[in-house]
């Protein structure tokens, strides 16, 4: 939830027809119920959020609102947040969003085997991303941030949350932005919208149908860096019926430091260092956002091997994952679990 420089949000979605009418908007219409598709941009957690609706009603405002709420829960860089006055140890009174995101957070936790580890900002901050440190760590230094990171230590008791280890900082990052995202979603089905889609910095939610009354076609992006002429090309076409999508990919939030090593924002928080492997970008589809999010996330740590593994024995979730056999020959290779009309 923070403003990140070289984040350019990376999966393009492409509505077929990108074309947004007033299908019927007339009072005088023999009492038919007035319909009219809406669209709107807006920056919200440091990125971009689009929004594709049919609705009688303006929503814009009230979409506002909502994320404004998850922001004023989640966000490690709103000083005032919940999230922030429980890392400074000044309450442990979770608020609605925490009771919903943290339980989530944690079984996927145990579910990836401690690949995803909300406690990992320590070092997250030491390598640089989050809120900067100057120099990178040494060995030496990761090894005793590691200490601080452990999701094991974090529970919660009656609305309260307990943390074993005092100094530990809880980064909802890699999980709050599809959250956001369902929430924008779940205020759209209860104001009875049908035909939607939410975007929030590449993590998507969609129901019902298109402008064109089609399937919502989404883009997965060519894994490339961002100086690259092929930035934003778009890899793969795919068509979602009324699930949730968030990509990860370590080819646009990464730095090279002194000694031109690739330093991306992904930590495997069992070595406490950057991932570095064959996997360029994970697309994960599941019924919620926030678990497309963190899982997309806990794939890029553990690399694709791994990764299938948990897509194959989890019903839940498609994956679109994009790699390379070999760094130097540039071809992507790609597996997916998804069902693809060829
Ligand atoms: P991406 O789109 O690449 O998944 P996200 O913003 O969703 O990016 O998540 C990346 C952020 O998640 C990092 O900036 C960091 O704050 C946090 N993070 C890094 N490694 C992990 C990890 N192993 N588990 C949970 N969060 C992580
Ligand atoms: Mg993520």
């Amino acid at each position: 939830m923070k403003l990140k420089k070289n984040q350019i949000f990376f999966l393009l979605f492409l509505i077929a027809g990108t074309i947004y009418v007033a299908l019927t908007n007339n009072d005088s219409n023999g009492g038919k119920q007035s319909k009219e598709t809406r669209k709107f941009t807006e920056k919200i957690f440091g990125t971009i959020m689009n929004v594709t609706y049919t609705c009688p009603e303006d929503l814009h405002d009230t979409i506002m609102i909502c994320l404004q709420g998850v922001d004023a829960s989640l966000s490690m860089f709103n000083p005032n947040s919940t999230i922030s006055r429980i890392n400074r140890n000044e309450t442990d009174t979770l608020d609605q969003h925490l009771l919903n995101i943290l339980p989530m957070a944690l079984s996927i936790s145990e579910d990836t085997d401690g690949a995803f580890d909300i406690s990992v900002a320590p070092l997250v901050n030491a390598w640089g991303f989050g809120f900067k440190s100057q120099n990178l760590p040494t060995d030496a230094q990761v090894d005793s941030l590691r200490a601080l990171v452990d999701y094991k230590s974090i529970c919660i008791e009656n609305g309260l949350i307990k943390k074993q280890i005092p100094n530990m900082i809880i980064d909802l990052s890699a999980i709050a932005k599809g959250y956001g995202t369902d929430q924008v979603a779940n205020l759209l089905l209860e104001r009875g919208v049908k035909d939607f889609l939410v975007e929030i910095g590449g993590e998507i939610v969609c129901r019902g149908n298109n402008p064109k009354g089609e399937a919502w076609h989404v883009g997965i992006n060519t894994p490339v860096e961002q100086s690259s002429a092929f930035e934003n090309e778009v890899h793969k076409i795919i068509d979602i019926h009324d699930r949730a999508m968030a990509t990860s990919g370590n080819y646009r939030n990464y730095y090279i430091d002194e000694n031109g090593r690739k330093l991306s924002h992904t930590i495997d928080p069992k070595t406490g260092y950057p991932v570095r492997h064959s996997l360029l970008s994970s697309t994960v589809l599941a019924p919620s956002c926030a678990m497309a999010d963190a899982y997309a996330t806990s794939f890029m740590v553990m690399g694709l091997d791994k990764a299938k593994e948990i897509v194959m024995r989890n019903n839940n979730l498609q994956a679109y994952f994009i790699y390379t056999e070999n760094d130097s020959t540039g071809n992507f290779q790609t597996w997916n679990n998804l069902d693809l009309a060829q």
